[in-house]
């Protein structure tokens, strides 16, 4: 079996996902977890628009609690808690921005990866 992105190199694995050959090359990619560069860019593509959608809401969350917190919060006590609900918040916001930071780079490479397979025979 061939690597179905090098047809010249000769396949290491078969993609746990697809079944396609991959050259060790291509098993790089994914760190050799048995996928093929293909099959872990959809997985990629997948998580980050689940998380896309995760920091919107974060980030519409940390605004009503920033509205609570400002507006709402008569007595001393409830500040802290507002502004403790905000923090927290941002945290997970920062996490996500994080994420979808990463993914956005690894979706890129591997996207390179597959469209140089051709060029590199
Ligand atoms: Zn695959
Ligand atoms: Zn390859």
């Amino acid at each position: 079996m061939k690597c179905f992105i090098h047809s010249a190199k000769e396949a290491i694995a078969a993609c746990k996902k697809c079944g396609k050959g991959m050259c060790s090359n291509c098993s790089s990619y994914s760190g050799h977890t048995g996928i093929c560069p293909a099959c872990r860019k959809e997985e990629f593509e997948e998580e980050l628009s689940k998380k896309q959608i995760e920091f919107t809401q974060t980030n519409k969350t940390i605004f009503w609690y920033k509205v609570y917190t400002v507006l709402l919060c008569w007595t001393i006590i409830d500040i802290p808690i507002g502004l403790y609900h905000i923090h927290k918040q941002q945290e997970q916001a920062n996490k996500l921005y994080q994420r979808i930071d990463y993914l956005g780079k690894e979706i890129n490479k591997l996207s390179k990866a597959l469209s140089q397979g051709s060029a590199n025979i």
